[in-house]
């Protein structure tokens, strides 16, 4: 299956919000998730102009989009396929994920699934819910998780050839390949 070009660019920012929002530790450092205008701010920076404007006058944007990040993680950090299929339903309903047809400059028609509300906020839920919905749809449940870095509680949405993805970011891969190797040579402690 080929999977929809808009669920390629949702990707990164459905991870970029859970882990903005819900991540206590990054890439081996503890962090403290930004609230309210702050994470509103933070996560706004990811998208167009039009729609960090859009966000930014949404009322309650911050806290909407930390309700938002906590429904995504628990999708995809779920412990069994059933429960990560139950999370997205849920939040397919909760926003109203809609499929239309939309022409935008320069592009044939491909699909959107902004949520039936005209909010920002609740836009971004349907299109976030119906791109994990696809990619479970096409690749199965098992392309989501945390972070296996330590010191990272970090998730990521894989969209690989080969779905063999484990780790946050390169960085945190690197950590890891470094702590293997020296667990290998030594059996010490690794950071
Ligand atoms: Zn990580």
């Amino acid at each position: 299956m080929e999977i929809a070009c808009n669920v390629i660019r949702q990707a990164p920012l459905i991870a970029e919000l859970v882990n903005l929002a819900t991540a206590q530790s990054r890439g081996g450092a503890p962090v403290q998730p930004p609230q309210g205008d702050e994470l509103t701010e933070a996560f706004a920076a990811n998208v167009s102009a039009s729609q960090r404007e859009a966000l930014q006058a949404a009322a309650d944007a911050g806290d909407r989009l930390g309700e938002l990040a906590a429904q995504l993680r628990a999708a995809l950090v779920a412990a069994s396929p059933a429960d990560t299929a139950a999370a997205i339903n849920a939040m397919i309903r909760r926003y109203g994920a809609q499929p239309y047809l939309v022409e935008d400059v320069g592009q044939p028609f491909h699909l959107h699934f902004h949520g039936s509300e005209r909010d920002p906020v609740d836009a971004l839920g349907g299109e976030f819910a119906a791109a994990l919905a696809l990619i479970v749809d096409g690749y199965g449940a098992g392309r989501f998780g945390r972070c296996e870095a330590s010191r990272c509680d970090a998730v990521y949405v894989d969209l690989t050839r080969n779905g063999s993805r484990r780790f946050c970011s390169a960085p945190c891969t690197a950590r890891a390949k470094t702590a293997a190797y020296r667990a290998r040579r030594g059996g010490e402690s690794v950071s």
